[in-house]
């Protein structure tokens, strides 16, 4: 036995040619996601995307789906024929699954095919006032806020009847928004960040600044952990970048003030992270910033790091705190690994009492001690790129 599923797209502000390639791309990804599942296909007509999978891998199918960025809701379809007593059947057997225990509801028909010889409204009677029928008191007509909608559509290529609506994870198909980098550290918010950016349907590649051997083989598997957690959201094989970090950390300890460790850093990990973004053809750098958070979020901060890039650096948590932060990780399954605990390149040669607000004037002379074209290149040398399943 089949099951049949309908897939709901938000198509808000989509219009002509960026409609069908917004719906081609979805189809896609569902394809890219579901076709090892038994009996699977996937079709798109009049609007609608429809799968279809062997009735028993309903459930894998269904938690499948919920992963695909576009899909807003889905329900499971009962395909009838053109016919009343069928469709009565089909809407007694639907309610009795969906409201085992009872409740209010109401009975909704859309009529696309105009030559069935019943209006909507007439149908939505004659299938209610079977059901009540059938059914016991513990069911009646709720017509103003029914807690549960009992849908029929009578259509020129089917006619279906269905009631449940599972809730997708809405956005945009990873893929129609181009390529961004996100600077993937093992902390609980670019991981998030990196979410957000396939969200709205932008495919990531992931860029980790690694010091070796201060941080170790652990952290190192930590964040190629938390790839592969973005690998099954972007429907697709996750592209890191490892970057070696450890000599541009050394000369920065080396040469220049301390308080000023966190900022140049930050300025060498952007510098790098733009020229690894352009060879790979990404439009935008992502990171898990949000203002206020540590000594290097904040605007003074933000301003002189961000001064050595043109590229449209992206903060989707901006204005998020924590607490909001950490619920995203835990529903999109990020939270666990991001807690283990590892050392960040971050987190060594750590300053006692970083700059809050550093000056541009100040980080430029400072850097007037370090060979940074050097640097970076030794580090782009030894990048070393993972692709993560
Ligand atoms: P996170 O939880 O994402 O590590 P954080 O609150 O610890 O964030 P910072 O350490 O200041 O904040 O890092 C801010 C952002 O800089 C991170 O969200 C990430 O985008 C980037 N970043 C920090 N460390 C690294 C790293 N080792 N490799 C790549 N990107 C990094
Ligand atoms: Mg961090």
């Amino acid at each position: 036995m089949k099951q049949l599923i309908l897939i709901r797209y938000g198509e808000l502000g989509l219009k002509g040619k960026n409609k069908n390639k917004f719906i081609e791309r979805l189809v896609e990804n569902i394809d890219g996601a579901c076709n090892d599942i038994a009996g699977f296909s996937v079709r798109s007509t009049w609007g609608r995307i429809w799968v279809e999978v062997d009735a028993a891998a309903y459930p894998q199918a269904v938690a499948r789906l919920r992963r695909v960025f576009g899909i807003y809701s889905l329900s499971p379809v009962v395909s009838v024929p053109r016919d009343m007593q069928a469709i009565q059947q089909a809407a007694y057997e639907v309610l009795r699954k969906c409201l085992p225990q009872g409740g209010g509801f109401k009975v909704e028909t859309r009529r696309a095919d105009k030559t069935f010889p019943m209006t909507s409204p007439e149908i939505s009677r004659a299938v209610a006032n079977d059901l009540f029928h059938r059914l016991d008191d513990n069911y009646w007509a709720d017509m103003h806020d029914p807690p549960f909608t009992l849908q029929i559509e009578i259509r020129g290529e089917g006619n279906f009847v269905y009631g449940e609506t599972v809730h997708g994870a809405g956005g945009l198909p990873v893929g129609c928004g181009g390529k961004a980098a996100l600077m993937l550290s093992g902390g609980i918010d670019s991981p998030v960040a990196g979410w957000m950016a396939l969200k709205r349907g932008v495919s990531v590649e992931g860029i980790h600044f690694y010091s070796f051997p201060f941080t170790g083989e652990q952290s190192k598997q930590k964040v190629m952990d938390l790839a592969h957690i973005l690998a099954g959201w972007q429907g697709a094989p996750f592209t890191l970048h490892v970057v070696h970090f450890t000599e541009i950390q050394k000369a920065i300890h080396q040469f220049c003030r301390e308080d000023y460790g966190i900022t140049l850093m930050r300025r060498m990990m952007f510098r790098l992270a733009e020229r690894i973004a352009k060879q790979n053809r990404c439009l935008a750098l992502y990171t898990g910033e949000s203002v206020g958070q540590v000594a290097s979020q904040t605007l003074e901060s933000m301003s002189v790091i961000n001064e050595v890039t043109n590229m449209p650096v992206l903060r989707p948590l901006i204005g998020m705190d924590k607490e909001e932060i950490m619920a995203i990780a835990k529903k999109i399954g990020t939270y666990d690994t991001s807690i283990l605990p590892y050392e960040d390149c971050c987190t060594i040669f750590l300053p006692k009492y970083p700059k809050i607000r550093p000056r541009l004037q100040e980080a430029k002379e400072m850097e007037q001690a370090l060979d940074i074209e050097a640097l970076l290149a030794e580090a782009l040398a030894k990048t070393e790129t993972l692709t993560i399943e």
